[in-house]
């Protein structure tokens, strides 16, 4: 049982999506049968945009049945919902002592959430590093998959541990590393729009649920570009991103064949549309049809809940008592 620890989650706060799925989910499988993995529904983190009751549960529901039918296995992961394991929120509010202001104001994604909701700069969207650190060191997790846009709340959640371990002089927690198969680089999926990432609260994702029809919708509505008119131009970034979808889907020929009439001012993006918006379908169509068995089956998503919980709780409270014990919490009486 010495298998090495991995933590990550995602937030319930809509369909899991093309880049969910290459930026983490398809790491989470292909490391359950070598880790000690933990994967969770993160839905203290989905706090922070003010979800309606209803919205959390279903988001909930939702996430646990994406996660089962893209083939994590509740027999080799942990599986659990955060709020399920109020440890997390234990550890979140110690950590938080030793967690300043200035830092949590600079990282990039407080500051971008700080610019796309005025309305609603909380200060859960302040500590969201703090939280996400202590859901991973609570279970002394040495790496973590996620996707590039995490990396630098995993930095700060770097910090946070070794901060923890020199203030009391010890090594409690392991330093979490993010983790990519074969030392590749994070991974990046783009939206449709044209720019950034593609993301469940952006408006511009390919969800893995999603019927045919709208794929090929959306895919025919990306934004491209005037197309290229000089030889072996560099391709604009929305034509980029194009590609990137396609290099992930498609089989390398096909690629080889666009990259080629890129280069030689050929291309018709509606002949490249057509064909990504298929081969997405054909990869997530095995995944959407679980999906949908997946969330008809209430008893089968409880016990694998209820499952979950259990095996998280008596990590998390183990480590919570080293923690407590190290800060001080035991009686002199
Ligand atoms: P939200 O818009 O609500 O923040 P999200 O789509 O960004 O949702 P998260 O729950 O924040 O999803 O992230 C879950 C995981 O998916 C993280 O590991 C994150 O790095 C990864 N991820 C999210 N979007 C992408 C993307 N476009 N490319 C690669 N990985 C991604
Ligand atoms: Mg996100």
């Amino acid at each position: 049982m010495n298998k090495p620890t991995v933590v990550s989650g995602i937030r319930p706060t809509g369909y899991l999506h093309l880049g969910n799925y290459f930026g983490a989910v398809q790491n989470f499988i292909r490391m359950q049968d070598t880790y000690n993995c933990y994967f969770f529904i993160a839905d203290i983190h989905s706090l922070t945009t003010h979800p309606t009751p209803a919205n959390l549960q279903a988001g909930v529901k939702q996430v646990l049945a994406e996660y089962l039918a893209c083939g994590i296995d509740p027999e080799k992961s942990t599986i659990f919902i955060q709020s399920d394991v109020p440890e997390v929120s234990e550890l979140y509010a110690f950590l938080n002592m030793n967690a300043y202001l200035g830092e949590l104001e600079r990282t990039t994604s407080f500051k971008d959430k700080a610019r796309q909701q005025p309305d609603n700069v909380n200060a859960g969207l302040l500590t969201y590093p703090v939280l996400m650190a202590a859901d991973i060191i609570i279970h002394k997790a040495q790496f973590v998959p996620v996707g590039k846009d995490q990396e630098q709340n995993l930095e700060m959640a770097r910090k946070f541990a070794g901060r923890f371990n020199r203030m009391y002089n010890c090594e409690l927690f392991p330093i979490p590393r993010p983790f990519t198969f074969d030392g590749g680089d994070m991974i990046k999926i783009p939206g449709l729009d044209g720019s950034g990432k593609m993301g469940k609260s952006d408006g511009n994702a390919i969800n893995l649920v999603e019927e045919p029809k709208s794929i090929r919708q959306k895919v025919m509505r990306a934004v491209t570009d005037a197309g290229p008119t000089e030889m072996n131009s560099k391709k604009s970034e929305p034509v980029e991103n194009l590609f990137t979808l396609l290099r992930i889907v498609s089989t390398p020929d096909v690629v080889a064949t666009f990259e080629a009439q890129h280069n030689n001012c050929a291309i018709r993006y509606g002949d490249l549309k057509k064909q990504l918006a298929e081969d997405i379908i054909n990869y997530t169509e095995p995944i959407r049809n679980r999906i949908n068995d997946i969330l008809a089956n209430d008893d089968y998503l409880a016990k694998v809940a209820k499952l979950g919980a259990e095996k998280a709780r008596e990590s998390a409270a183990k480590t919570l008592a080293e923690v407590k014990e190290l800060i001080g919490f035991k009686r002199l009486f």
